[in-house]
């Protein structure tokens, strides 16, 4: 009976996969999407825990009980800002797994020698590329591109000795060359990352993240395990496909990203031509005015937001500009505002700000031009227009935000430091800006005490 049962499972599993990543591409049905997710998990484990391929039930349950109340603290307890390490994080467990599986697997006589040796390389280059992608994020190493004389030469040597050795594995079967190889392709993963800089973390957390899926489908090949296959390829392909919409969005290719050194070097105020510029200062209660008095006002959210929590307070300073003073407020997201992919879709959508009111770059960049304000609240980068303008500069290429068109520009933030890529904003010495110095949360709350005060 159980013969049409595992087959049968693990299809539906699949279809649930399958669903859920549909409902996943827009936050309105990403609750759903998430559910079915977690629905197909669960029909997998379930089924797995019944079949022939676990042979320790109460190790096995045992084994997720404790794995699953580490995730479940993590999860309950990780701050929206850190969910990015948190997702690098568990790429390398995914990447582990895989190298440990292959390892058991040879140890135990498997003879599929050339499906193990992709799942280890590809696993052992997930793991410790990710480990270091959590390192810089955490701030336990320098977010800064680490290079080195000869990186790339002694990359591609061991890229050429990891080749080698699976070839000579596969054909002697020689276990000591496959513990050879989790090594190489193990410090190969440490050296493809550390070169590359805090600004282009998002695509290689994105990369890493295919990597494990791609390994999860070498390792189901060689488990003969048809679900395995193919989730790992659901998340090879569609973290293939984000890293290729990240890259798009940032107007750079792949493999200038995975060949690093982005970041390496901050630039100064003079690389920015700002050098002995003054920037202008505002208040809440000048900003309040201004934003009343206005016709279409387009707020800009970035990482600044999310640290200072101020999406609520922002989504009440929104509802009183269009209730109180017949405003127009829009929401204008660069696709890597913030720290991860969507990260302030999401926390608009935790204040309830509507859908409609949410505009992508590509939509709201031509309606700055008739803005009366562009109230940039925590973001940076991702308006610096150095992006189109600097040929020397890092972030060179990057599709960015037009603030710099409305007729006033409001720059909350607590001081005049650069952003995440270390370059310097010279948007914040332009004649039509007002720095409002402060925390987010706080600087929003005024302005929302100004604006009800009348
Ligand atoms: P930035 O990192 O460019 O700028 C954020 C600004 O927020 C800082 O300049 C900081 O200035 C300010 N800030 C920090 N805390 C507060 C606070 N409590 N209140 C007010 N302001 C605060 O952010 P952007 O969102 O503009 O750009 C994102 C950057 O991160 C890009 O370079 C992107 O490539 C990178 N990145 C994006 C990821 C993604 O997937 N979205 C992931 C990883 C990196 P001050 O200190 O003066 O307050």
């Amino acid at each position: 009976m159980f013969n049409w049962i595992l087959p049968f499972s693990y299809l539906l599993a699949s279809i649930l996969f399958i669903l859920s990543i549909r409902g996943l591409a827009s936050p309105k049905t990403a609750r759903e999407g998430n559910l079915l997710g977690m629905a197909g998990m669960l029909i997998a484990i379930v089924t797995t825990l019944y079949s022939p391929l676990v042979s320790d039930i109460a190790l096995t349950i045992g084994v997720i009980i404790v794995g699953g109340m580490i995730g479940t603290y993590s999860a309950l307890h990780v701050k929206m800002t850190s969910l990015p390490q948190m997702i690098a994080a568990f790429n390398g467990l995914g990447g582990l797994s895989a190298v440990l599986i292959s390892l058991a697997e040879i140890i135990a006589g498997s003879p599929a020698y050339l499906e193990a040796s992709l799942g280890l390389i590809i696993g052992a280059v997930a793991f410790s590329g990710s480990m270091i992608a959590f390192a810089k994020l955490q701030g336990l190493i320098s977010a800064k591109a680490l290079v080195f004389p000869f990186q790339q030469f002694l990359n591609l040597v061991l890229t050429v000795a990891a080749v080698t050795l699976c070839i000579m594995f596969i054909r002697s079967g020689n276990h000591e060359l496959f513990f050879w190889l989790a090594g190489i392709a193990i410090l190969l993963g440490f050296l493809l990352i550390l070169p590359i800089g805090g600004a282009d973390m998002p695509v290689v957390i994105s990369v890493l993240n295919s990597y494990s899926g791609w390994a999860a489908v070498g390792i189901g090949f060689s488990l003969n395990n048809v679900l395995l296959i193919i989730v790992g390829a659901i998340v090879g392909a569609s973290g293939a496909i984000l890293s290729y919409i990240m890259v798009k969005a940032m107007n750079r290719s792949l493999l200038s990203v995975m060949l690093g050194g982005f970041g390496a070097e901050t630039h100064q105020a003079s690389a920015a031509g700002t050098a002995g510029k003054i920037a202008k200062t505002g208040n809440p209660q000048d900003a309040a005015f201004i934003m009343e008095n206005a016709n279409k006002v387009i707020i800009v959210p970035g990482y600044g937001m999310a640290v200072a929590q101020a999406q609520h307070v922002l989504r009440e300073m929104a509802d009183d500009l269009r209730k109180l003073y017949d405003v127009k407020v829009m929401f204008a997201i660069h696709p890597v505002a913030g720290r991860m992919p969507g990260h302030m879709n999401v926390l608009l959508a935790e204040a309830n700000v509507p859908y409609e009111d949410v505009y992508e770059l590509e939509d709201i960049n031509r309606e700055f031009a008739t803005a009366d304000v562009a109230y940039v609240i925590g973001a940076n980068d991702v308006t610096n227009p150095l992006a189109k303008t600097d040929p020397e500069s890092p972030i060179y290429g990057m599709p960015v935000l037009d603030v710099g068109k409305a007729k006033t520009v409001f720059f909350v933030k607590r001081s005049l430091a650069s952003g995440y890529s270390g370059v310097e904003n010279p948007l914040f010495f332009a004649d039509n800006t007002i720095m409002l110095y402060g925390d987010a949360k706080v600087v929003t709350e005024e302005i929302v005490g100004a604006l009800e005060e009348k």
